[in-house]
């Protein structure tokens, strides 16, 4: 997958903003969609995207740069006032060498607590619903 390519329209994430796909939503307006992770990282790992399609940061719009990431820290507020982890980071892969795995662009909040490590990227168990549900809850009513 180049850098460069063009936008899939049947990615994960343009199926999730189609709503053919389900996912657990925590904050949603005209220009970006927040959702839990389902291989998350850790507990709270939320992924926001832009509605508007890009494939990466190097061919998003400004203005829609500009809003998703203002989104991602009112987000990342959010996580931090539900779930008091000791750090967050945020992530954003380009192309596929660098980890990207869906070519839609996104930016990754992923708590993290002092006491757990981090899982792998992209990897591992698939959440379990109610847990999932159960923490975007959290989030929903901290922001
Ligand atoms: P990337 O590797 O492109 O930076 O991140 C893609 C993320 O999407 C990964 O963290 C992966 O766990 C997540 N992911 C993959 N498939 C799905 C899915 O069907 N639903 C949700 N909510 N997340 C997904």
């Amino acid at each position: 997958m180049s850098l460069h390519g063009e936008y899939d329209t049947d990615n994960i994430f343009a199926k999730i903003l189609r709503g053919e796909l389900p996912a657990v939503k925590v904050f949603e307006d005209d220009e970006t969609l927040a959702f839990m992770d389902v291989f998350p990282q850790s507990d709270g790992h939320v992924l926001v995207i832009p509605k508007a399609r890009s494939r990466n940061i190097l061919d998003t719009a400004p203005d829609v740069l500009v809003d998703v990431i203002s989104k991602t820290q009112t987000l990342a507020k959010a996580v931090e006032k539900a779930l008091s982890p000791d750090g967050i980071i945020i992530t954003q892969f380009n192309g596929a060498p660098a980890g990207q795995t869906v070519f839609h662009l996104h930016f990754h909040i992923i708590p993290r607590y002092d006491d757990k490590t981090m899982g792998d990227h992209a990897k591992g168990q698939m959440a379990d619903m109610g847990k999932l549900n159960l923490l975007a809850d959290k989030i929903k009513a901290a922001i």
